[in-house]
């Protein structure tokens, strides 16, 4: 892509040089590897940087894309346009008796390490959940029984005009994968959470069963964005999917997981288009056999190449 030398400057006006990669792979920053360049990755280091880059892509008429952990969206292969922001290196995590205020850039399983370390009990669920404090809320993630809604009190975000603003969990509308920060344009800065006082040895045992059953059942040694559909009313996903043959189907580089049939991994260079035209051809065989809509869990964003 050609530079846009007068978006570079003033994005450098902003935030350090090194923390603004022009036509960066996002490959490098997605958990399926798959995904075309960023126009410009850029990295804030605090709030006002994230709100003044909010005012600059107002200003300037430019398309700006939140990039969590990247572990549960499919970038495709024609890479993303103008501003890829991405908050990893706000990702402070503090304590004050039983609450914990995490900054968004924060991973979610340090979050529940750090509640561990502390003996506050309540985010043992997100312990093996790969994604950040942000990605977290805007997808209510959620796995064996516990979802972020049970613990988030409330959040700081930057509203689409860049303004500062905190707003309670029940705002938020968090419901099954889902909340509304979408429809709001909200980018998370923070979330605060309240635990209960707990003991070390009952919450690590909680973890570690936890993390026993995700490695023996999920197959964590291949590139994916963990369950690709969300549960359908009444249904498992990963057993229609199994129960329609389809574990070991394989278009291009990327295949039905044999291990786990809710995963699509990615075991050899596959592209997003594969990976996607997999999705696709996984969800009408599944409505041919049992006449079941699968709708998917992870995001697909981007331009086709
Ligand atoms: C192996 C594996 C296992 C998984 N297991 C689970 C599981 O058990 N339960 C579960 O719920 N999920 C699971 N996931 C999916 C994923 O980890 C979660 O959905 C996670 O919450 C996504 O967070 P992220 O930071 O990676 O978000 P990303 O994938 O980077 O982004 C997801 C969406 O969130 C938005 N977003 C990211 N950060 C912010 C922010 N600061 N403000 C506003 N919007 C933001 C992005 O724009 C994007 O639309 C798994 C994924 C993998 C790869």
């Amino acid at each position: 892509m050609e530079i846009n030398h007068h978006l570079y400057d003033k994005l450098t006006e902003i935030t350090s040089k090194e923390n603004v990669l022009v036509n960066e792979e996002l490959r490098n920053h997605t958990y399926t590897k798959l995904g075309g360049d960023a126009d410009f990755y850029v990295t804030p280091e605090n709030y006002k940087e994230v709100q003044d880059i909010v005012k600059l892509a107002n200003r300037e008429n430019t398309a700006f894309t939140l990039l969590g952990n990247g572990s549960n969206l499919i970038v495709k292969d024609g890479g993303i346009r103008g501003i890829v922001l991405n908050l990893q290196k706000l990702n402070e995590i503090k304590t004050d008796e039983n609450v914990i205020v995490a900054q968004s850039g924060a991973r979610i399983i340090d979050v529940s390490r750090h509640a561990l370390e502390r003996r506050l009990t309540g985010l043992e669920f997100a312990c093996g959940i790969p994604g950040s404090v942000g990605g977290a809320l805007y997808m209510n993630a959620g796995a064996y029984g516990g979802e972020i809604k049970d613990v988030l009190t409330s959040a700081v975000v930057v509203t689409k005009e860049g303004e500062l603003l905190t707003v309670s969990a029940d705002e938020l509308d968090l419901a099954y994968r889902k909340s509304n920060i979408p429809d709001n344009s909200y980018i998370v800065l923070e979330a605060e959470f309240s635990l209960k006082n707990g003991k070390f040895d009952e919450i690590k045992a909680i973890m570690d069963d936890l993390t026993y059953r995700r490695e023996s059942k999920q197959p964590l040694e291949y590139p994916s964005c963990g369950s690709v559909f969300k549960r359908p009313p009444g249904y498992f996903a990963g057993k229609l999917i199994q129960d329609s043959h389809l574990q070991g189907k394989q278009i291009g580089g990327a295949q039905v997981s044999r291990k786990h049939a809710g995963f699509i991994v990615n075991i050899d260079h596959a592209t997003a288009s594969e990976y996607i035209d997999l999705i696709h051809f996984v969800q009408n065989a599944v409505k041919d056999k049992f006449g079941v809509a699968l709708e998917r869990e992870v995001r697909i964003i981007g331009e086709d190449k």
